[in-house]
């Protein structure tokens, strides 16, 4: 757990640290019947919520919760909560940083420069541009909208799929996300890993981006058909991708690693010291308001 968290935490409470799920082996019935919250950055199935009789609310380190066993909780009348909004325009920078990577060779002309390769030939010109693109987003909620803002002030038009148009917002919608992939040749993937886009970015999607098309996954892992992904590249069914998240992380295929045309960041979105102590924050004041007052400050829908 953050610092910042456990430190505002062992203000306000006595803390047992776990340094994984396993709560039946790691802790006694009469500890465990003594729990009554859970900061957590990691796995918390059903399991782990029905060894601890007396528990209330599960705060979750970030805005994604998609590792914890949310309607299970709400079936028990557990709380969850996330850390939404703190984050929003970190994420939202790394996510154009990434595109702007991807698209400009960034991470590959760092590497020319460092191999010392510049004092004997020039870096060749790259082949992509953002110039005169089209930028479809999938997702437009808080972090999505962040997105879509910078994209506008790089002149770029924008589109993008959610499930029902957003409030407020006057970009392009498009009801599916195999349309707005048609529409578009930069798409941006923003949304919650969830059973409902599973691998919803899939070999269809990709070759509706087309040969110059690029792909950014922010989002989750889980939302792409990897397998699909990795041909797309291979073949130039679509030209370039940029992926923050992956499904099996920390663990990322040799197919992955071996393409030149994929960039892969290790889950850094909102992994600035500043935004993950905002995040730590809201965290422990959920825990703290929940049981001062008996209400969460951002509890999950
Ligand atoms: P929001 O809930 O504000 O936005 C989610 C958006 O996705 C909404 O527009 C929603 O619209 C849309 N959406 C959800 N399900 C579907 C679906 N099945 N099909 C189409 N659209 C869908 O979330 P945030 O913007 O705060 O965060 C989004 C996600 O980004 C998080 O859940 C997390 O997984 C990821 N994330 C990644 C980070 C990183 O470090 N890489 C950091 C922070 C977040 P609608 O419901 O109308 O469909």
């Amino acid at each position: 757990m953050h610092e910042h968290a456990r430190r505002m935490l062992g203000t306000q409470f006595n803390l047992v640290e776990i340094p994984d799920c396993n709560i039946q082996a790691r802790l006694s019935q009469d500890l465990r019947a003594s729990i009554r919250g859970v900061a957590c950055r990691t796995r918390i199935d059903s399991q782990f919520i029905d060894a601890l009789p007396n528990l209330e609310i599960v705060a979750s380190y970030g805005v994604g919760y998609d590792a914890v066993d949310a309607a299970y909780a709400r079936s028990k009348k557990i709380i969850v909560t996330n850390t939404p909004d703190v984050l929003n325009e970190e994420v939202a920078d790394l996510t154009v940083g990434l595109l702007v990577s991807v698209v400009r060779e960034i991470p590959k002309a760092h590497a020319f420069v460092r191999e010392r390769r510049w004092q004997t030939s020039e870096y060749p010109l790259s082949r992509l541009t953002l110039r005169n693109r089209r930028v479809g987003i999938y997702g437009m909620g808080r972090i999505g909208r962040c997105i879509a803002r910078r994209i506008e002030a790089f002149g770029l038009p924008v589109a993008y799929h959610s499930r029902r148009p957003a409030d407020g917002v006057a970009y392009d919608y498009f009801p599916s996300l195999l349309e707005l992939a048609h529409a578009v040749d930069v798409l941006i993937a923003i949304v919650p890993g969830d059973a409902s886009t599973v691998k919803t970015v899939n070999a269809d999607v990709l070759s509706a981006l087309g040969p110059e098309g690029v792909f950014i996954n922010v989002g989750r892992g889980t939302v792409v058909d990897e397998e699909a992904l990795i041909g797309a590249l291979r073949t130039g069914t679509i030209a370039a991708a940029g992926l923050d998240v992956v499904a099996d992380e920390p663990k990322v295929s040799e197919n992955m690693l071996a393409l030149e045309n994929l960039t892969i960041l290790p889950h850094i979105g909102s992994a600035s010291v500043a935004t993950r102590t905002a995040m730590a924050d809201l965290l422990a004041r959920n825990l703290i308001a929940w049981f001062q007052s008996g209400a969460a400050i951002t509890p999950v829908s």
